[in-house]
């Protein structure tokens, strides 16, 4: 296997889906979902993996990467589609690896969405709830197996799977995946499909074990690059406020409750802290759930339906639980705590200014956190504003686009007044890649720019799975 360093064509951003020469059935698809036209990672995969090249993208959730992947290889099974019932008519042919079973679950959803003029079958594989269905789905005949690669082998071992006529692999979320230590698992996937297919792998960064999977997996792949979508620099706001740890809860509920916030995704770093921070906040009279791996599929699903039906309004959420969340038009994201690898930042604010709606991030930060903040600093290459001066009764002050909320119980203001509101406030720059810390700031011309890379963590596992247990405990998902 090898590499080369083919760079996909520069499409046109204005280029229709039409152009991109997909088929009628998913150009219907694709209308009924009210999409005018493809996101910059669909505009390049697109025409690349129809021409059956591998591709190696670099493009986190929120980018439209899943319609990307999704929508030519509905393309190329399109042709056997039938209404058989006959489970041989439906052999397996796409496999979708994703590290969470909540991308698992909205990567079918959207493989059903793109797929829904066209008879093909869909199975979804995770851990946590009831194999029975599984296999009954799987019985039945899938083309597109949608799968966390610990349920799979058991699938797998059971043989209630067949893998042996698969021609598409899909990598979805690699760097996650290798980071909850399923590298083991993948290879032993691996072993068991066709060598002739083609291979699709995307990361939202390229550490050296993503490098190596990927020069391992990846036949003369094609480099995808994209920022993430709808996220361009005004979209974000961020406001730090210097907090001691003990005032961080009651500023928390201050700034929901001053700011009038109906949907707030907040960040801690362990998941027993998010157990204890929704019980403390709830019954500070705040509508609070936790979403973390200790918790069921049932109950993840549950809490994140009822967040973004607004019958709750602050979801407390490890890192890795929020991976892979898409909740649109998310108005605040609040780091209770920050996080320890600067690039966590970075996927945490990612939730947030989605959709074209603004967004803003607010942080607080203990004493004992201002390494942390200075590494997200180093990264984002700004200072990131300050707000209160150290005060923690910042949340009572005037709130920005105070108006009534007017989408899914979420709290928005009009774009134009809360763009007006901040104009003062300077904003990541979202329309580039992110990028390891530089030894020394400045920028980088994106042309030459080699792919985000990053330095193996330090930081221990069990803090970024958000909680003391072991790699293998968290392993199956
Ligand atoms: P993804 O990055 O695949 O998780 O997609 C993020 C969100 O973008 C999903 O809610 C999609 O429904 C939406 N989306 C994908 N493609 C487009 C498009 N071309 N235009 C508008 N929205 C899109």
């Amino acid at each position: 296997m090898h590499r080369d360093a083919a760079e996909a064509p520069a499409s046109p951003p204005t280029a229709s889906f039409a152009a991109l020469g997909l088929i009628p059935e998913l150009l219907r698809a694709i209308a009924d979902q009210g999409y005018e036209q493809p996101t910059p990672i669909q505009a390049k995969a697109i025409p690349v993996i129809l021409q059956r090249r591998d591709i190696m993208g670099a493009a986190q959730t929120g980018t439209g990467k899943t319609a990307g992947f999704t929508l030519p290889l509905l393309q190329f099974l399109a042709p056997q589609a039938n209404t058989s019932l006959s489970p041989a008519r439906h052999p397996t042919r796409v496999l979708i690896l994703t590290p969470t079973r909540e991308l698992a679950a909205q990567v079918e959803e959207s493989v059903r969405l793109y797929g829904k003029h066209l008879p093909l079958r869909t199975a979804v594989v995770f851990g946590g709830v009831d194999i029975d269905p599984q296999i009954k789905a799987l019985h039945a005949g899938a083309e597109i197996v949608v799968a966390t690669p610990g349920r799979l082998l058991d699938h797998l071992h059971q043989k209630t799977v067949n893998l042996s006529r698969v021609e598409f692999l899909v990598l979805d979320e690699a760097d996650r995946m290798l980071d909850m230590g399923f590298m083991p698992d993948i290879k032993r996937i691996l072993a068991v499909l066709p060598p002739r297919r083609q291979n699709l792998l995307f990361s939202a960064t390229f550490p050296e074990e993503v490098r190596r999977l990927a020069k391992e997996l990846l036949h003369a792949p094609v480099t995808i690059e994209v920022a993430p979508r709808n996220a361009p620099a005004e979209l974000v706001s961020h406001l730090v406020y210097l907090v001691p740890a003990p005032r961080k809860r009651a500023q928390l509920v201050r700034l929901i409750r001053g700011r009038d916030m109906r949907q707030v995704l907040v960040f801690v770093r362990m998941k027993r802290d998010a157990n204890r921070l929704a019980r403390e906040i709830q019954r500070d009279g705040i509508a609070t759930q936790a979403i973390h791996s200790d918790r069921t599929q049932a109950e993840r699903m549950q809490a994140l339906e009822d967040f973004k039906q607004g019958r709750v309004t602050a979801l407390v959420a490890t890192d890795i639980a929020a991976r892979g969340l898409d909740i649109e038009e998310l108005p605040f994201v609040i780091n209770y705590e920050l996080p320890h690898a600067p690039e966590d930042y970075v996927h945490r604010i990612g939730r947030t200014g989605r959709a074209g709606m603004p967004g803003e991030a607010i942080s607080l930060v203990a004493p004992d956190e201002m390494r942390f903040l200075e590494e997200i600093e180093k990264l984002l290459k700004r200072k990131l504003p300050r707000g209160g001066a150290g005060r923690d009764d910042e949340g009572a002050r005037t709130p920005r686009g105070h108006v009534p909320a007017r989408h899914r119980g979420s709290h928005r203001a009009p774009a134009d007044e809360r763009r007006a509101a901040d104009t003062a406030r300077p904003a990541f720059d979202f329309t580039r890649p992110y990028e390891p810390a530089p030894a020394a700031p400045g920028p980088t011309p994106p042309q030459s720019r080699p792919l985000p890379h990053h330095a193996p963590r330090s930081r221990p596992t069990a803090a970024l799975l958000g909680g003391s247990g072991s790699r293998q405990s968290h392993k199956k998902s």
